[in-house]
């Protein structure tokens, strides 16, 4: 077929949105340890790094892990095997050093070292260095799966962990079972103007805002939830959707894919009320000054959601959290 001379004038060309940089360096989203997947089912290799009293264990419990903080600063506490809790245990990956690390889904061990506490990813995530942040998601992912995923969803059975705890399996009917992601989109509607589309969750506190955020179904893409989620929240039609980057959140098992996206017709906002107390549009201008007010709050920097709107907005976002 050949290519029309000229564009049929009613052929309007897809309005594009400007992606900005691609989300990097998200804070739970970094991580420099080698996640050695082959070397999950080599019982030999995995009986000599345990009995190595270099082998670094991360316990995890209920979504906390003990860290070391300071007010800018936290690292992450290992233990020795011999020193670490019953519970399952999971290989986390060996370092360009060869050090492995493992995490164990167990009571947390009691210290009395100063400064030393069970901390959450929320707190602790932003301040560790990129090894640690990375270790502590991966071993609050696993735990937080065992914690509630420990029987066979086909017959009941109770199920055993396997592929060094990055599984389980059913002794009944041999079954295999793999950690539950469920995937959120959480996404920057901006209009015509460049104003950035903000709202509160009716389960919110007043003034906290974020931009728009909800789980894909089962069935959806996540270009699909986007536009499904923006339209049932605030009746605002969106076109060109683009993908900014991925953060996991294990609270307890989300993986958030963030995207921006350009409102396309009418930017009159209609709140589904059930879910969402209040919605608007800020310009640059707008927002900082809602900030500087104390009439707004936004996210946390731990979070996609503050990352996004910090690359609208185009430079760190003033205010504290
Ligand atoms: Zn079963």
């Amino acid at each position: 077929m050949s290519v029309p001379a000229s564009v049929p004038e009613d052929t309007q060309p897809e309005p594009v949105v400007a992606a900005g940089p691609a989300l990097t360096r998200l804070a739970l989203a970094r991580g420099e340890v080698d996640r050695s997947s082959h070397l999950r089912t080599d019982t030999s290799w995995l009986q000599n790094a345990w009995a190595n009293p270099g082998t670094r264990v991360v316990v995890a419990e209920q979504g906390q892990a003990l860290c070391e903080i300071t007010d800018d600063h936290a690292r992450l506490v290992f233990v020795s095997p011999a020193d670490a809790p019953d519970g399952v245990r999971f290989l986390l990956g060996v370092d360009d050093q060869g050090v492995a690390y493992f995490g164990v889904a167990g009571p947390l061990p009691a210290t009395a070292l100063p400064g030393v506490r069970p901390a959450y990813l929320r707190e602790a995530g932003p301040l560790l260095p990129d090894r640690d942040a990375g270790l502590m998601t991966h071993a609050v992912a696993l735990a937080n799966w065992h914690e509630t995923f420990t029987h066979c969803p086909r017959c009941g059975s109770v199920t055993d962990p396997f592929a060094s705890g990055h599984g389980r399996r059913c002794p009944v009917d041999a079954s295999e079972h793999f950690p539950r992601v469920d995937p959120a989109m959480i996404v920057l509607v901006t209009d015509t103007a460049d104003r950035c589309l903000l709202a509160r969750n009716a389960m919110w506190p007043q003034r906290r805002v974020s931009i728009l955020a909800g789980f894909v179904e089962a069935g959806e893409s996540a270009e699909q939830a986007v536009a499904r989620e923006v339209w049932e929240e605030t009746g605002i039609i969106v076109g060109a959707v683009s993908y900014l980057g991925s953060q996991p959140w294990p609270m307890p098992q989300s993986l958030m894919l963030g995207f921006r996206a350009l409102a396309t017709g009418s930017t009159e906002i209609k709140v589904d009320a059930d879910e969402i107390a209040e919605a608007n549009w800020y310009s640059r201008a707008e927002l900082a000054s809602a900030i500087a007010g104390g009439v707004l709050r936004l996210p946390p920097p731990v979070s996609i959601a503050h990352r996004i709107i910090e690359s609208w907005y185009g430079s760190q976002l003033p205010g504290s959290w």
